[in-house]
C-alpha cells in the first residue's frame, strides 16, 4: 500500500528533560505487518510524568544504562483510527477501524511469551519508552506486527474509550489481590487507576471497601464509584482508623496506588498478619521500610501488578454498558501544543484526574 503521509507533528524525547515538540518529524515507512493510526487521543499516565521528572528507574542513576531508549515518542493510553495496514498484517482491523492496544509489544519468543505470560515479556517493548515503539503524543503511531491491537465501537465517547488503557491495569491489580465477600480492602491512592480500582473491587463485593487519598474530592468520586468508606491521612490516622474497623486485626488487603513511600509504610502498619498486599505503583523514588515485618512480624502476601494483560476486551464492554464507572474521570483536554501544561496539570494533581492530549 502506498504510504499516504510523510511527516507529522510530534513531541519527542531526545535526552533526559529534553522533550522537544516537532512540527515535521519523520513518520516511519511501514515495516511488513505494522499498521499505522491517527490518534484520535492520548492519555497522561504518571509513569510519563515520572519519566518526564527524570526517575532514576527509567533513566538509570548515571552508572547504568538508561532502560528508555531516545530518541523516543512518550503516550501509551491511546485511541486512534487505522489509516494504513501493511503488507503480510495478520490481524483482523481493516483501514477506518478505531483501535486501542495494548502498552507492551510482546516480542512472542521469550520465556513468558511462550508461556501465555506475554505482558512480562523479557524484552519489555513498552509503547511510548524507546524509539522502537514509539507511543501516541503524536499525530500518528506505528502499530509492530505484534502488537495487541482492540477495536473500540465507534460511538463510545472519546473520554471513556481514552480509559480503556488505564483501567485494564486497575482490573488486572484487583484480580491479583483476589477479594472474597468476607475481606476489608484498603485502596490507597485514588487517582484515575486507583477509581478504576474501587469500580472493580465492588464488583467483588467486599465486606468494606475504603478509599484513601489526600484529596477530598477524589475520595468523593470514590465514594460515588462505591467505597464505604473514605479517609484523608492529612485528617486522620490511618492505622488507627483501620485498625478501630477491625477489631484491632488490621485489613485484610491493602492495594497501593499512590507511588509515594509513606503510603507502603502505611499499608504495612495497617494490615493483618498473614494479609495480602498488592503494590501497583511505579515509584519516582527508592522506598524504605523495615523488610522483616514481611516474615517475622506479619507472614504478609506481596504481590505486584503491572499492566492489564487478558483484559482490554471486557474492560471495554464494562465501560460502554456502565457496568463500570468514568464519569468525571478525564478532567482535561489539550493540544499537543500545550503538552507542557497537560504534563504540569497532571503532576499537580491538584483539582485533575485524568489529563487527555488531542494531536
Ligand atoms: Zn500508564
Ligand atoms: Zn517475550
Amino acid at each position: 500500500m502506498a504510504k499516504t503521509v510523510k511527516t507529522m507533528k510530534a513531541l519527542v524525547v531526545y535526552e533526559k528533560g529534553k522533550y522537544v515538540l516537532e512540527e515535521n518529524y519523520p513518520v516511519p515507512e511501514l515495516k511488513r505487518g505494522e499498521v499505522l493510526i491517527k490518534i484520535e487521543a492520548c492519555g497522561v499516565c504518571a509513569s510519563d510524568i515520572k519519566n518526564w521528572h527524570g526517575a532514576e528507574g527509567y533513566w538509570g542513576d548515571g552508572t547504568s544504562e538508561p532502560w528508555v531508549k531516545t530518541p523516543f515518542i512518550p503516550g501509551h493510553e491511546f485511541v486512534g483510527e487505522v489509516v494504513e495496514v501493511s503488507e503480510g498484517y495478520e490481524g483482523d482491523v481493516n483501514v477506518g477501524d478505531r483501535v486501542t492496544g495494548e502498552q507492551i509489544v510482546p516480542c512472542g519468543e521469550c520465556m513468558f511469551c511462550q508461556t501465555g505470560k506475554y505482558w512480562m515479556c523479557d524484552k519489555a517493548d513498552i509503547f511510548g519508552f524507546r524509539e522502537h515503539v514509539n507511543g501516541a503524543m503524536a499525530e500518528y503511531m506505528v502499530l509492530p506486527a505484534k502488537t495487541r491491537i482492540y477495536q473500540i465501537p465507534k460511538g463510545l465517547e472519546l473520554e471513556k474509550a481514552v480509559l480503556i488503557e488505564p483501567y485494564s491495569c486497575a482490573k488486572h491489580a484487583v484480580d491479583r489481590a483476589d477479594i472474597s465477600n468476607t475481606d476489608v480492602v484498603v485502596l490507597s491512592g485514588v487517582g484515575t487507576l486507583g477509581l478504576a480500582m474501587v469500580n472493580y473491587a465492588r464488583l467483588r463485593n467486599p465486606k468494606t471497601l475504603v478509599a484513601v487519598d489526600m484529596m477530598d474530592d477524589r475520595l468523593e468520586i470514590a465514594k460515588r464509584f462505591g467505597a464505604d468508606i473514605v479517609l484523608n491521612p492529612a485528617k486522620c490516622n490511618i492505622e488507627e482508623e483501620i485498625k478501630s474497623l477491625t477489631k484491632g486485626y488490621g485489613c485484610d488487603i491493602y492495594i497501593e496506588a499512590t507511588g509515594h513511600p509513606s503510603s507502603v509504610q502505611q499499608g504495612l502498619d495497617s494490615i493483618r498478619k498473614l494479609g495480602r498486599f498488592i503494590e501497583f505503583s511505579v515509584f519516582g523514588q527508592k522506598v524504605s521500610v523495615d523488610w522483616s515485618v514481611i516474615g517475622d512480624g506479619k507472614e504478609l502476601d506481596i504481590l505486584g501488578s503491572h499492566l492489564g494483560p487478558y483484559c482490554f476486551d471486557v474492560v471495554t464492554d464494562w465501560i460502554a454498558d456502565n457496568t463500570i464507572d468514568t464519569d468525571g474521570v478525564v478532567t482535561h483536554t489539550f493540544g499537543l501544543d500545550r503538552w507542557q501544561d497537560a504534563f504540569e496539570q497532571n503532576a499537580k494533581g491538584e483539582g485533575s484526574l485524568k489529563v487527555i492530549i488531542k494531536p
